[in-house]
């Protein structure tokens, strides 16, 4: 069977990182994104962090280390070719306690086994070399740590895709995929969307991807469970006290890494995001409560068993939502001299952060294939810096083309 007519389902940056990808090793296929906002990147890839990540955390050997290294690479060349910011302005991890120490040398050994490159442990005297401010007993420097903005990727990745003949369907939302022996028809709620089926369809559609795969006849474990990230933006006339990313050593129970200061590519200076039970997949005022979303994670028996696991960290983490002051305070641990500056909330983001039944939360991409149709199904954080690499494993080693 030829490949003639794919979808991709989602316009956030897998989703159409994965339609460049396919124009690139298959020029001649007619591809369609469906997207159900009226924009492209309106969801975590226009409310994230910004950040290249260099690889350093993840288990060597899984997907996320493999396609984060192979994704800052891909993004680099992207934002050089396209004329995108792309600012290296490197990381530390920086250990407070003597207590934090093992699990420093921990992450130091994993970028190592990542081939993450020029990745130091350093002391207090080079710390204070880097960043003057900041305070600690040691550090990891990851020196080509990056920012850049991946709405600006993914807007650019969308004018290119359409330059070369893709269409992307803007306020088109698909309630499931239906395959039968011509291909898979994509739905609305009134119906098909497409009168001619596709031959293959990925959906990359972020928050909502467990919905559109049970939808589609796909198995319902793991579930999204929301979880929103708050970011505060530093007064600018305090933005030099940090030269770069400032990151705690994170807890290795848990998959997020704890309030940071991150420089945005504007030159801003936020810290954030901390990490809560979101009201709402979609919710990013942080106002009013979803009913469906709420009922989903309520009635997931992984939900509770993942917070009863994770008590201490979800208590730690309600006092930085309540309290401004407590959230900055846990950042300005690192660079006291913060410790009063006054900060502006900035809009928060949500991650779609798959949980399975018994309240693990999935640590590793995941990508999965039936028939003709493949959704991905877990794609947090570094999904942004993997984005392209993403796209490169579904087109080359995920799909069937025969
Ligand atoms: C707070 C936060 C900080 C982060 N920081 C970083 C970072 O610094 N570095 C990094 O690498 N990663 C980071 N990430 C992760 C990164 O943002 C995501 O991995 C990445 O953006 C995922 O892209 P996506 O295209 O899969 O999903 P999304 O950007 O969410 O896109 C999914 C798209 O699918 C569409 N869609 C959904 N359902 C349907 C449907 N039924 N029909 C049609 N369209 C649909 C949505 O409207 C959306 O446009 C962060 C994430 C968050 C939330």
């Amino acid at each position: 069977m030829t490949v003639r007519r794919i979808a991709v389902i989602g316009a956030g940056i897998n989703g159409l990182s994965v339609a460049r990808q396919l124009l690139i090793d298959h020029p001649d296929v007619q591809l369609t994104v469906f997207e159900k906002e009226s924009e492209v990147a309106q969801h975590q890839s226009s409310h994230n962090s910004g950040v290249v990540h260099a690889g350093l955390y993840y288990e060597p050997g899984g997907l996320k280390a493999r396609l984060c290294t192979r994704g800052i690479q891909l993004v680099r060349e992207y934002c050089a070719a396209q004329n995108l910011p792309y600012d290296a302005c490197g990381k530390l991890v920086v250990a407070l306690e003597s207590e934090e120490l093992p699990r420093l040398d921990a992450i130091y050994r994993k970028s190592i086994a990542n081939g993450v490159p020029d990745v130091r442990l350093i002391d207090a005297g080079e710390m204070h070399e880097i960043e003057p401010n900041c305070i600690g007993i040691k550090a990891l420097h990851s020196p080509h740590t990056a920012i850049v903005s991946y709405g600006a990727i993914a807007r650019r990745i969308a004018e290119e895709i359409q330059e070369w003949g893709a269409t992307i369907r803007l306020s088109s939302p698909v309630a499931r995929l239906r395959e039968s022996a011509d291909g898979v028809y994509v739905e609305g709620e009134a119906g098909p969307l497409n009168d001619t089926p596709f031959d293959r369809v990925i959906a990359c559609s972020g928050l909502q991807s467990d919905r559109l795969a049970t939808a589609s006849g796909d198995e319902d474990d793991p579930r999204i469970v929301p979880f929103f990230g708050q970011y505060y933006v530093i007064d600018p006339a305090f933005r030099e006290h940090v030269k770069g990313l400032i990151y705690p050593v994170p807890d290795p129970r848990y998959p997020f890494l704890g309030v940071h200061f991150t420089k945005r590519i504007d030159g801003e200076m936020t810290i954030g995001p901390n990490a809560f039970i979101s009201l709402g997949r979609e919710n990013y005022s942080g106002d009013g409560i979803n009913l469906r979303d709420v009922a989903d994670f309520i009635g997931y028996p992984g939900f509770w068993k993942f917070a009863a696991r994770n008590m201490a960290v979800t208590l730690r983490e309600l006092k930085t939502v309540v309290s401004k002051a407590t959230f900055v305070r846990e950042a300005a641990k690192y660079v006291p001299s913060l410790a009063t500056v006054s900060v502006k909330p900035a809009v928060r983001g949500i991650r779609a952060q798959a949980m399975r039944q018994d309240g693990q939360l999935v640590d590793d991409f995941v990508i999965r294939r039936s028939g003709r149709i493949t959704h991905i199904r877990n794609a947090p954080s570094p999904g942004a810096t993997s984005s392209m690499a993403i796209a490169e494993y579904i087109v080359r080693e995920v799909l069937d083309f025969n």
